[in-house]
């Protein structure tokens, strides 16, 4: 197998999905959109998704990745709010999109009607976190008002996203805001909200019996993206003891293998990236060099499965490590595995130069 590559655990990662997913129906029997932007919905692992009974949609938000997987048989929902430019694929590769912009929901209407469709969409409220969504009461129910009025597209429901910009914890009091626009919208313009979307991996920590905080009973969805390939919730980073943290490890190559000074020779300017760095002079070292680099994943993001290896630094295609403590265990040509987190498995399945291995 060529490297560097991702190996990735579908056996461990079916396990999670299902513990996870009948989880959440056990509450209220809570629909479940799983994400897969996490690895590019790529086709091999969405081939598990779509065995596991647990999961009602697909969720993604990029396009490409719906075009990747025609196959697929459940319902496709695309989270982030479409570009204008990409409407006719919109329409064409996805069932429901979450929407702000009433003119983007005209430009929707307008599509569905040309490719003879009723498009679903979900309105997006912003109840603090200050990403996505109407964040005025008086303008959401003024974008009801005009949705309603277009014959191609279905309002399904409404939805909220927490913990990602502005790192809010979902709680029982914001959600229940969701709720409180869901019955006046229903009560004012006599419709049937059936997707009210609560948030993402953060949110089903309020799932848990022994936690004081509660899913209100209205609350119908989830969008479930981390926390199953990852095996913990978001809001407090707990890790399920009953789902596995190591579906995917990093796979990468010793191409070099040296005693060198750890501080360098001569005049210090700027790195590769502009910046100037700073060094602390630990005398000679074992550096050891991977074949992977900053234009595949983050340094920061990777842990070394091995403890006694130290990421030194990374350049766009280098990856030193510091071997000294562990200087007779490894030569040229050994493997040396990373454990990833969500912002290195996003870029490793990003990368063409990052293999992926299926076990
Ligand atoms: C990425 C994303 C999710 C999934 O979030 P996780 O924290 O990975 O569960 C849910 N909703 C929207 C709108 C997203 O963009």
């Amino acid at each position: 197998m060529q490297n560097p590559r991702v190996v990735v655990d579908l056996v461990k990662l079916k396990e999670n999905l299902d513990f996870l997913s009948s989880r959440i129906k056990k509450n209220n029997n809570i629909s479940v959109t799983a994400i897969t932007k996490s690895f590019s919905a790529h086709p091999e692992i969405i081939s598990v998704y779509e065995k596991c009974e647990g999961i009602d949609y697909l969720g993604d938000s990029r396009i490409e990745n719906f075009i990747k997987n025609l196959e697929t048989t459940k319902e496709k929902v695309l989270v982030r709010i479409p570009m204008i430019t990409e409407i006719p694929e919109v329409v064409k590769y996805t069932d429901v999109s979450f929407n702000t912009e009433i003119k983007v929901i005209q430009k929707l209407n307008e599509e569905a009607k040309k490719q003879n469709k009723t498009h679903k969409i979900l309105l997006m409220v912003d109840l603090g976190d200050l990403r996505e969504g109407i964040f005025e009461e008086e303008e959401l129910y003024s974008v009801v008002e005009q949705v309603v009025q277009l014959n191609n597209i279905k309002l399904v429901g409404l939805g909220v996203n927490l913990t990602c910009y502005g790192a809010v914890i979902p709680t029982e009091a914001i959600l229940n805001r969701l709720v409180y626009y869901k019955e006046k919208i229903e009560a004012r313009f006599k419709v049937n909200l059936t997707m009210i979307s609560g948030g993402n991996s953060s949110s089903i920590y309020m799932l848990d019996p022994d936690n004081p905080e509660n899913l209100p009973k209205e609350i119908t969805n989830l969008r479930i993206g981390e926390a199953f390939v990852l095996g913990r919730e978001t809001a407090y980073g707990k890790d399920y003891k009953e789902m596995h943290q190591d579906i995917f490890t990093l796979k990468t190559e010793i191409v070099e293998y040296k005693t060198k000074p750890s501080y360098p020779i001569g005049e210090v300017g700027v790195d590769a990236f502009g910046n100037k760095p700073t060094f602390v002079d630990k005398g000679l070292m074992k550096r050891g060099i991977v074949g992977i680099g900053q234009q595949d994943v983050d340094k920061m993001t990777i842990h070394p499965l091995d403890s006694r290896l130290e990421i030194v630094g990374a350049s766009s295609d280098h990856l030193i490590i510091d071997f000294t403590k562990a200087e007779n265990d490894y030569q040229v040509g050994d493997e040396v595995s990373f454990g990833l987190d969500y912002g290195s498995l996003l870029n490793c399945f990003t990368s063409e130069y990052v293999k992926k291995e299926f076990i």
